[in-house]
C-alpha cells in the first residue's frame, strides 16, 4: 500500500509531484543540473512520528529542507496545512546532527533562546526553561556550557531548545547519529516519552532500520538517488513501546526483514554503479 496515494484531506504536510534540480558548478567552469528528487508525493497526518530511511544522498534532507521552507522545489509543491510553503516555516522546529549549542551560552540560556527572540519576559522563560530541562533530567546543570556537557546531555538540551517554543511539527534530521548505542536507546525512550500525548508530528531521519522501527508509526523508504517514495509502511508494533526490547516483540523480526530487504535492492544497486 504506497501510503502516498491517499486523501489530502487534514494532512499536516503534503508533497505534490515534487521534483528537484540543484545547480553546482561543473569541472571546466560551467554549470550542471543534478536531479536530487523526483516527483515525490507524500501526506503526513498530524501526530503521526513518521521515519525517511534511505540510501546517502537520496533526497531526505531535501526534503526536510522544504518542509523547514529552507529550499524550494523546482517543480511541483509541499503544503504545510494546505498552504504551499513559501518562506522559512515558523510553524516548525529542526534537529539537526550537529546540535548547534551556542557555545558562549550557559545550557539554560541556550534552550531559553526561542523564547528571547520572541520576546517573552525573563521570568516566564525561566520558569519555562527549569520545567523543560527538568523533563529530560538536567536540573542541576543550568549553569554548564556546552563543552562541559556530555554528548547525550547536549542533545537533550538541543531537544528541550525546540520543545520549549511547542512547534507543531519537529523535523530531526539523524539527530542521534553521532551517540554511542547505549545512550541512543536511552534517548529515543525520552523522545518517546515526551512526545506520547502532546499530539506533534514528527518527520525523523535515519540510517538505523531498528531506530526507524522502535519510534515510528510509519517508515517512508527513499528509493536511490534521484530520491522519489519508494514505499510508506505501517509499523505493525503497538504503543507505548519498549525501545530497550524492541527486537523482542512477535511482529519486530519480519517487518525489519521486510524492511531491510526493500532498503538493501537501492543500497546495492547503488554501490553496483558506483564502481
Ligand atoms: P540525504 O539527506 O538523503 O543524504 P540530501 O538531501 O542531503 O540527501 O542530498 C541529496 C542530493 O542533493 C545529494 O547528492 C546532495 O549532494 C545534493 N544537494 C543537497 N543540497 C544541495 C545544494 N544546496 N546544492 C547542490 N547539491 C545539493
Ligand atoms: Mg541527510
Amino acid at each position: 500500500m504506497p501510503g502516498c496515494q491517499v486523501s489530502s484531506d487534514g494532512a499536516v504536510i503534503e508533497a505534490h509531484n515534487v521534483f528537484k534540480v540543484f545547480v553546482a558548478r561543473g569541472d571546466r567552469g560551467g554549470r550542471r543540473a543534478f536531479l536530487a528528487l523526483r516527483d515525490v508525493n507524500l501526506l503526513i497526518e498530524p501526530g503521526r512520528f513518521v521515519s525517511f530511511v534511505g540510501p546517502s544522498g537520496c533526497g531526505k534532507s531535501t526534503l526536510l529542507n522544504m518542509v523547514a521552507g529552507l529550499v524550494r522545489p523546482t517543480e511541483g509543491v509541499v503544503r504545510y496545512k494546505g498552504a504551499p510553503i513559501a518562506a522559512v516555516n515558523t510553524k516548525v522546529g529542526y534537529i539537526t546532527q550537529d546540535d548547534n549549542l551556542l557555545p558562549w551560552r550557559t545550557l539554560r540560556e541556550n534552550v531559553e533562546v526561542a523564547l528571547e527572540f520572541r520576546g517573552v519576559p525573563a521570568n516566564h522563560r525561566r520558569e519555562q526553561a527549569a520545567k523543560y530541562i527538568a523533563m529530560v533530567g538536567l536540573s542541576g546543570f543550568e549553569h554548564h556550557y556546552p563543552h562541559e556537557l556530555s554528548g547525550g546531555m547536549r542533545k537533550r538540551t538541543a531537544l528541550v531548545r525546540t520543545l520549549i517554543y511547542e512547534p507543531e511539527v519537529i523535523l530531526m534530521d539523524e539527530p542521534f547519529g553521532p551517540l554511542d548505542a547505549q545512550t541512543r536507546v536511552i534517548l529515543q525512550d525520552e523522545l518517546l516519552k515526551l512526545w506520547y500525548g502532546t499530539g506533534k508530528t514528527i518527520l525523523f531521519v535515519t540510517h538505523d532500520l531498528v531506530e526507524a522501527i522502535a519510534l515510528s508509526d510509519q517508515v517512508v523508504l527513499f528509493s536511490r538517488a534521484p530520491g522519489t517514495i519508494k514505499q510508506v509502511y505501517q509499523v505493525p508494533l503497538p504503543r507505548p513501546r519498549d525501545v530497550f526490547h524492541i527486537h523482542a516483540h512477535p511482529n519486530f523480526a519480519e517487518f525489519y526483514d521486510r524492511l531491510w530487504r526493500d532498503l538493501k535492492e537501492e543500497i546495492i544497486e547503488t554501490d553496483l554503479e558506483a564502481t
